[in-house]
């Protein structure tokens, strides 16, 4: 009976340890799979980055063995992804020796089209597998009647025209990455609230989805340019750092500890509608004293104009001109031209000095239309971070000044999508489930 008993128990830890020795193999496998899946986006985006290269040479880029990118590169020739050049093929200088054989990507091997959402406009580009800009568009809407009901079908046949004229079918393309000025909601996929718009919570994602069968990201606008700066230069824009915009609204993309955060619903850094002054100047958004509403560039203009902080922002509308003629007016020293900017300056102060006491970040990045009368802010600025904060905390970071570049939003958004292919086959036909577990996935290039 006791030796039963024995030989029962014996059973069960033998079945127990054969349980925890096949879960040790699948987790040293799915490792596995883990490290060569990010072994493979990070020779992806070495060849991406760097134009065509040797074995050798992406070794060195990668800082991984010989061995590792024979076999990846290998598998990534199979898949049709990359292929092999001769250098003379390239124009690639050598100092000596015959042509040597480069990898370089397939540019055909999938195509992502990016489209930014701003007040009167769609702007759409496409971008090959390489991420090489092949063509981009226009295409005007009127923002002060864009709704819910509306909005998608122009946005859907804006892109269905672009692919036609590009020659593209649906199937070539395997992402649709979307940026929208104002507050986006990445498990909806909607765009909350945005001065694009008319109307609230315009379905952009399932749409898309639904006649496109592809994969899609909905992001900030200003988001993508801190993504942007990330993908072009990883040495200085890494770690915790800021991007505030300055134009028709006040934006801020944030890049936390070595990851873009976009918050739990995607509407992180909204730093133009936290308050600067209770009960102050009318803001866009409906609010009163809101930061946007004293560095908005209709904020700007109502002030130089001398009109009330309760004038109505929509009826401000940015015409360039009236902020032109603001900017050469404090070029050609007009007192009152070079208080409201030394005013604005001050305001923009206290919300960076905000920013360096919650999140202590290595660099602003100052950008924006109204960057150009930059000059005319800085001495305010620094006043107001001054007041504002407590000397040795003003002193530990760097405030970079980068004139403005739309292009940048467009860059930013095909590093997202490319980052977000590189993770599984570009080839691959299925579409991930949600815009908010995509974002997930989503890991520092490099
Ligand atoms: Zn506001």
């Amino acid at each position: 009976m006791i030796r039963r008993k024995i030989a029962r128990n014996q059973l069960r830890v033998g079945r127990t340890r054969s349980r925890q020795w096949r879960v040790r193999n699948m987790t040293k496998k799915s490792d596995r799979d883990q490290i060569r899946r990010r072994n493979r986006k990070v020779i992806l985006q070495a060849l991406r980055r760097c134009g065509p290269q040797a074995r050798i040479d992406l070794g060195q880029a990668t800082a991984l063995s010989p061995a590792t990118v024979t076999a990846i590169t290998s598998d990534l020739l199979d898949e049709g992804l990359i292929e092999g050049i001769d250098s003379e093929d390239t124009g690639v200088n050598l100092t000596r020796g015959r042509p040597r054989s480069l990898l370089q990507l397939c540019s055909n091997a999938a195509f992502v089209i990016t489209v930014r959402i701003s007040v009167n406009s769609i702007a759409l580009a496409l971008a090959n597998f390489a991420g090489e800009k092949c063509r981009s568009k226009f295409v005007h809407f009127d923002s002060s009647t864009a709704n819910a009901e509306n909005f998608p079908p122009i946005l859907l046949s804006a892109i269905e025209t672009f692919m036609e004229e590009a020659n593209l079918e649906k199937r070539q393309v395997r992402e649709i990455s979307v940026a929208a000025q104002g507050v986006v909601d990445l498990r909806t996929g909607e765009v909350v609230w945005s001065p694009a718009f008319a109307g609230r919570n315009i379905p952009i994602i399932a749409e898309l989805r639904r006649s496109f069968d592809v994969n899609c990201l909905l992001s900030n606008d200003t988001n993508m340019i801190t993504e942007a700066l990330h993908w072009l230069e990883p040495d200085k824009y890494s770690g915790t750092f800021a991007v505030i915009m300055l134009d028709y609204g006040v934006g801020m993309g944030l890049h936390l500890n070595g990851e873009l955060f976009a918050g739990e619903h995607g509407s992180a850094g909204e730093l133009g509608h936290t308050n600067h002054m209770p009960g102050g100047a009318l803001c866009r958004c409906g609010k009163q004293g809101c930061i946007e509403a004293y560095l908005g560039d209709y904020a700007l203009i109502r002030a130089y104009k001398k009109m009330s902080e309760s004038s109505d922002p929509k009826a401000i509308l940015p015409d360039g001109a009236t902020s032109e003629e603001l900017f050469l007016s404090a070029e050609n020293g007009n007192e009152h031209a070079l208080k409201t900017l030394k005013d604005a300056g001050i305001v923009l102060g206290y919300a960076i000095a905000r920013i360096l006491a919650i999140l202590d970040p290595s660099r602003v990045v100052l950008t924006g239309q109204s960057v150009r009368a930059y000059q005319f802010m800085e001495d305010g600025l620094y006043q107001g971070l001054n007041d504002a904060l407590v000397e040795n905390l003003t002193t530990k970071f760097q405030i970079d000044v980068m004139p403005w570049n739309a292009d940048f939003i467009h860059r930013g958004l095909v590093a997202q999508a490319m980052e977000r292919l590189d993770n599984r086959s570009p080839k691959s036909t299925q579409v991930e489930p949600t815009s908010a577990n995509n974002d997930k996935l989503m890991e520092a290039p490099l």
